[in-house]
């Protein structure tokens, strides 16, 4: 038989790769107030393991702050997230447990600048995971090559382009061995030119089978990796929806509004 040949396989066998895959996170009536504001509204989602989620919607609707719940940089008041079987509760030491498991990238890279390249990589897992420091900074250097920037392991990151440094933001998470990532509009910081660099080495996560959920709008990368696209809108889930769907037919008129302004 002739080898097939990757570039045409579809990376869209989401049905059959899913559908006995466990679930990595889900969250059953979520809501938060931030004082007398209602950010999020009963958000019910289940994301298995090795799934790909876009989140997508207008500014202010609640996107980041649903995302930052999953690993508890902000707080739900009613409502149950469990990620990878532990509940998100106040119990501390499971919320170490969790962040360990979910990386996260920023929208403003969030490195160190004090720190070079390679010290901002290995500093979580010397210091979280007590990991000696030689194979820290081994592991380091193979994710740097990997988002390919060895080279710049010894330059601080105010000396990178943004799209380097987040890069470098990408790689830092992959040193902790996470299980989910979790990205929150990494390329609406970075000049044209740089998005795809960064895209490029997302797709490479999603074609290693990683779960995640990022916010974007970037639509030629939800089309390409995720296996479903979610609208939200002041605070709610409004469509949930496989990327040809969601595109070629979406349900509701805010997100065929919304759509319309961005496509
Ligand atoms: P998105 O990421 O979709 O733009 P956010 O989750 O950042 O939305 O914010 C949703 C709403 O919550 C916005 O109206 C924002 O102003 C408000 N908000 C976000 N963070 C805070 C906060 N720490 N305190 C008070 N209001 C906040
Ligand atoms: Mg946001």
């Amino acid at each position: 038989l002739p080898e097939a040949d990757p570039d045409l396989a579809p990376r869209n066998t989401s049905a059959t790769r899913l559908a006995s895959a466990p679930t990595a996170v889900s969250l059953e009536r979520v809501n938060k107030w931030y004082g007398a504001f209602h950010v999020l509204r009963d958000v019910d989602l289940t994301v298995r393991k090795g799934e790909r989620i876009v989140i997508c919607g207008p500014s202010g609707s609640g996107k980041s702050t649903l995302i930052r719940c999953i690993n508890r940089l902000e707080e739900h008041q009613a409502g149950r997230i469990v990620v990878d079987g532990i509940e998100l509760t106040n119990d501390l030491k499971r919320i170490d447990e969790i962040r360990r498991e979910v990386g996260m990238v920023f929208q403003h890279f969030n490195l160190f600048p004090h720190l070079t390249v390679l010290e901002n990589c290995t500093l979580a897992p010397i210091w979280v995971k007590k990991m000696p420091k030689a194979e820290a900074e081994a592991i380091a250097m193979r994710y740097l090559t990997r988002v390919k920037i060895p080279n710049q392991a010894h330059k601080y990151p105010g000396q990178l382009s943004g799209g380097q440094q987040q890069r470098v933001a990408i790689a830092r998470s992959l040193c902790m061995a996470p299980k989910i990532m979790l990205f929150d509009e990494p390329t609406s910081a970075l000049d044209p030119e740089m998005v795809k660099e960064v895209l490029d080495t997302m797709v490479g996560l999603a074609d290693e089978g990683m779960t995640m959920l990022c916010v974007t709008h970037e639509m030629g990368f939800a089309r390409q990796v995720a296996d479903r696209v979610i609208f939200m809108d002041e605070g709610q889930i409004v469509e949930s929806n496989t990327p040809d769907a969601f595109f070629r037919a979406p349900q509701h008129e805010r997100t065929r509004l919304f759509l319309s302004q961005i496509l």
